[in-house]
């Protein structure tokens, strides 16, 4: 695998947060009855005339603006002809030679256009389990259809299925944090292709490329690609082509397979909808979606690491998901920690915490909707960081907040798990009942063999549950046994 070069772009689809559709006054609905939001417009009825969204294309003007993309002072819409029974019109109308927004990076991966476009409507397959003689049968849900979307294209700078991956989560923080879309993968809302081909390193060609639809979480479009990748290879390698198709991967089985051959641009017959005027876009539109970009991830990432010392992966990881980096800045100006003598936590050992509380708490999971406050989790690490409870405990803690939540002194109190200090005589008794329990690791020990202090500092660890600090026990035997 390791002589063939990967190449892969992605094609994101993002749902704008718009309060109408796309080209009509419906509204957008979410888990509505079927079918309530529509009208002549998105329904396709003869003689019923589109209208552009302003707000939506203020988004994509947020979003191009977001991307470092060229805006187009005046861009088109066309109509892109296909038949399918979720679009009505027998046509959808997007953006074809002239997109709103061109170019642009974000991170390591270039961005080749933005465009405007509508979503078809929803086709729901219900099995009728008798009530058609035990046949199955689909449906029509047509409030989907019409809703605001933009599509997101890159550049084939992508190299492997974990860095999709990573580029991907980025992408989504920078979408949440500008408000202009869910960007909820599982709902839709961002949904994600992935154009994948190989070649041979130097190759001054593309491969032929395959398209990987829909993969509606980030775990898939990793294991997908990857899947993608190895299928390619080994078609190649033993003197087959690559076939340009279309293709779903089964996240269950692992499995790969066609759903259609690959369409091209000529197969749509786009030609511009005369039903709507030129888009165009003027300095004070430009102005006004500019004036709305808040702080964006990469750029907050930036921060977490000049201004708060953080290492680049972890800034990262707080940064990409904005959910953890709110998490991280509530918790950094939780108020109170100077009760009781407890000093803020360290913006690094702060970082390192939410990593552990999101291990346990699942890496989709949002902080905030968790059982552990902010404050609380700011107050555990302060405690950690002053010394008086140790990791350990700090860690039992921490397993206690996510169940039931509740102020991490009452835990240490109730549990009884405030570290023993080296001063303690609770801790002196420890050691000594430690070295009378193993003489012969102490003899050892007393002759030079410091490798002997394991099981005697192990002893203590136990004998102290998880309140004791292991530096500290070690250095106290040491005192001890010379
Ligand atoms: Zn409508």
């Amino acid at each position: 695998m390791a002589s063939w070069e990967p190449v892969i772009g992605l094609e994101i689809h993002v749902q704008l947060r718009t309060r109408t559709k796309m080209f009509c006054g419906c509204e957008l609905s979410f888990g509505d009855p079927p079918n309530v939001h529509t009208c002549p417009v998105c329904l396709g009825l003869p003689g019923a005339l589109p209208v552009a969204n302003a707000r939506a294309v203020h988004f994509a003007l947020m979003i191009g603006l977001a991307l470092g993309s060229e805006i187009a002072p005046r861009s088109l819409f066309h109509r892109k002809n296909y038949f399918y029974p979720d679009l009505p019109k027998g046509y959808q109308i997007s953006q074809y030679d002239i997109p709103i927004c061109r170019g642009g990076r974000l991170g390591d991966v270039r961005i080749h256009r933005v465009h405007l476009e509508e979503d078809a409507a929803k086709l729901v397959h219900v099995s009728s389990s008798g009530r058609i003689h035990g046949s199955q049968r689909s449906v029509v849900d047509f409030n989907r259809g019409g809703t605001p979307l933009v599509e997101i294209v890159t550049e084939p700078d992508i190299h492997s299925g974990e860095q999709a991956r990573e580029w991907l989560t980025l992408l989504r923080g920078t979408l949440k944090a500008l408000g202009v879309s869910d960007v909820d993968m599982s709902q839709g809302s961002l949904r994600c292709d992935a154009n994948v081909s190989v070649r041979l390193p130097g190759a001054s060609r593309l491969g032929v490329k395959t398209e990987l639809k829909n993969m509606n979480s980030f775990r898939f479009l990793q294991d997908g690609i990857r899947a993608e990748i190895e299928r390619q290879i080994g078609v190649l390698q033993s003197g087959g082509e690559v076939e340009p198709e279309t293709l779903h991967f089964d996240p269950a089985s692992g499995s790969i397979s066609t759903l259609r051959s690959k369409e091209e641009a000529h197969d749509y017959r786009y030609f511009p909808e005369p039903d709507l005027v030129p888009l165009l876009v003027d300095e004070a539109m430009i102005a006004a979606a500019r004036d709305e970009l808040p702080e964006l991830p990469a750029a907050r990432a930036q921060r977490f690491e000049s201004a708060l010392g953080l290492s680049a992966e972890r800034a990262r990881e707080l940064a990409f998901r904005s959910e953890r980096a709110d998490y991280f800045e509530a918790a950094l100006s939780a108020d109170g920690h100077g009760d009781g003598g407890v000093p803020a936590p360290s913006p690094v050992t702060l970082a390192n915490w939410i990593s552990l509380l999101v291990e346990r708490i699942g890496a989709d999971s949002d902080p905030a909707q968790s059982n552990v406050s902010p404050r609380a989790l700011a107050r555990l690490v302060a405690m950690v960081d002053a010394g008086e409870v140790s990791r350990e405990a700090g860690r039992a803690v921490l397993g206690t907040l996510v169940e039931r939540g509740g102020d991490p002194e009452e835990i240490v109190e109730r549990e009884g798990l405030r570290r023993i200090s080296a001063d303690d005589a609770g801790l002196a008794e420890l050691v000594a009942a430690a070295i009378a329990a193993d003489p012969d690791a102490a003899a050892k020990v007393r002759e030079g063999n410091e490798r002997a202090l394991g099981p005697l500092v192990g002893h203590v660890m136990r004998e102290a549950r998880g309140r004791a600090d292991g530096g500290e026990v070690r250095r106290l035997l040491l005192d001890a046994l010379r």
